[in-house]
């Protein structure tokens, strides 16, 4: 069967792309091709922005109340399609199906943050703040937001986004990675069943063309980003120097410390799961352990024979499969390559991830290489999939000095019975989100997923209050309304 050829949504239908030309959408487990998405011109981002304009006119008076309506329905039918959704993610994803199921569940804990909507977007006032004047500042909608997502969380990365941003009032348009674009045509029809009207949500499938076009549109107002940190850092240049708002979230290298006096089993199974889960191909995953003195070689060989127990098999057809595929075949073979070039450049390969895998599909298996050290390439790139680095510092404080060398500041994590050593890791690292004996410390709906350094561009976060005023502008009116005023205008 020839694989469905995608199209765009826009105002409230789909809507055929102008582009001739196609990225294939695979089945990670199997290679199969399953979609082909289209790489729409920058007409399609004209005609999107055109529908999401006309709609703002509406949608930005739709009281408070009905648009959290709309948002409390749009829940309830995500929960009814909960099944069905997850596993659309697991087949153009090739997650296992528990984690899409996290992957959705964590992109619905942003929809039920946005219910509240009439609450969080109060203002503040002060009566009597001059003599007879009263002032009250509310926050408004910026108009047309655009959002640019990466492939590796189909459901949750766009739901940072534009839950947040319908509910201040904006309407959206947004580019889903060409790789996983069927979950997020699946999204916006659900949020069209659920009441939204047309135009307020959109989708333009494609590439670079599209992204550029949406960060230049002079009709966007504002771009939110999450992927690459080289993209991101293009984003944040393109959107600002057209005088839009932009948040750009880029790419990481996480380090996980293991103290001396960690706990052995809870410890290691954290970072088999930050490390491996989603096959590595997480912006939180864990990347180097620091074992610190005698820690090192323990969790090494731990680390090892848990490594050797995942089972790695497709995950649409193996319900007990524990790790799946990456995400195409370049990915596979980029990874192969850091593996080598690991080796080659003196790290110990422990478990070498490029054997004993499916013969089908894009597998590359728990990967871990010891004895990395700062200089290496292993050391300071995201790799972005299942392959692990052991390093030796020799104190908490080489270890510390190592995070904050770092090009990326999204996640820190240390493993650790005392309260002095998480106290001064915490407080030392330079990087917005730390974990405490957690191994994915990944900010939830309600705080900011708070990259530092190049991880992150722009001021105001996804997620939480910092979304909100991300969203919206603040207008503060000052009113006088005292009787000798009105009697003075002869009313
Ligand atoms: P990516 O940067 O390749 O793609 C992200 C988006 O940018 C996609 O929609 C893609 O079509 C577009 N794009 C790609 N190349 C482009 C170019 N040259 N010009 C304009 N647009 C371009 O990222 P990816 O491979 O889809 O996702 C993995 C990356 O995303 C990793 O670096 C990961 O750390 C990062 N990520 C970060 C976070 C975070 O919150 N910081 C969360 C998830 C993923």
């Amino acid at each position: 069967m020839s694989p469905t050829l995608l199209h765009n949504y826009i105002g409230g239908s789909a809507s055929a792309s102008a582009g001739a030309s196609t990225a294939p959408v695979y089945n990670p487990s199997t290679g199969e091709v399953i979609a082909l998405t289209p790489l729409s011109p920058a007409d399609d981002v004209d005609t999107a922005v055109r529908a999401a304009t006309e709609a703002f006119a509406k949608w930005k008076e739709t009281p408070v109340y009905n648009r959290a309506a709309i948002l409390f329905q749009y829940k309830a039918l995500l929960e009814q399609n909960f099944a069905e959704l997850s596993r659309l993610i697991t087949r153009e994803n090739g997650k296992t199906l528990a984690e899409a199921q996290g992957d959705l569940r964590r992109g619905i804990d942003v929809v039920d943050f946005a219910c509240g909507i009439a609450h969080l977007i109060k203002g503040e006032s002060v009566g009597q703040i001059a003599s007879t004047i009263d002032g009250v500042s509310t926050y408004e909608p910026l108009g047309v937001c655009a959002g640019i997502t990466p492939f590796n969380f189909p459901a949750m990365v766009p739901m940072w986004m534009y839950p947040v941003a319908i509910a201040c009032g904006n309407t959206f348009v947004l580019k889903p990675s060409e790789k996983v674009p069927l979950t997020a045509l699946r999204l916006t029809e659900l949020f069209t069943e659920a009441g939204l009207p047309a135009g307020v949500l959109n989708i333009v499938n494609g590439g670079r063309e599209v992204v550029e076009s949406l960060c230049t549109h002079p009709g966007i107002s504002a771009v939110s980003f999450v992927g690459s940190s080289h993209v991101a850092e293009r984003v944040y240049q393109l959107g600002c120097n057209t005088g839009k708002r932009v948040q750009a979230a880029g790419g990481a290298k996480n380090v996980m410390l293991v103290m001396p006096d960690a706990e052995p089993d809870s410890t290691v199974r954290a970072i088999m799961g930050a490390a491996f889960g989603c096959s590595g191909q997480r912006c939180m995953a864990g990347s180097i352990v620091m074992g610190i003195g005698e820690a090192g070689q323990g969790v090494a060989n731990r680390l090892r024979d848990a490594a050797d127990a995942l089972k790695v098999h497709p995950t649409d057809t193996a319900p007990d499969s524990e790790m799946g595929p990456v995400i195409d075949g370049s990915a596979r073979d980029r990874l192969f390559a850091a593996i080598q070039s690991g080796a080659d450049e003196g790290a110990r390969i422990v478990r070498d991830g490029r054997e004993s895998i499916p013969s089908q599909g894009f597998f590359v298996g728990p990967t871990i290489l010891d004895e990395v050290t700062p200089g290496m390439n292993l050391a300071r790139t995201e790799l972005f999939g299942p392959v692990l680095s052991i390093a030796r510092p020799d104190s908490l404080a080489a270890a510390i000095d190592w995070v904050n060398s770092s090009y990326y500041g999204n996640g820190a994590v240390i493993f650790t019975r005392s309260g002095a050593a998480a106290r001064e890791f915490s407080r030392k690292v330079q990087c917005g989100m730390i974990g405490v004996n957690v191994g994915v410390p990944a900010s939830m709906s309600v705080f900011p997923f708070s990259g530092w350094n190049r991880s992150f561009f722009g001021d105001l976060h996804v997620q939480g209050l910092e979304g909100i005023r991300f969203y919206t502008r603040q207008k503060v009116v000052f009113s006088r309304w005292d009787d000798a005023y009105v009697r003075t205008m002869g009313w």
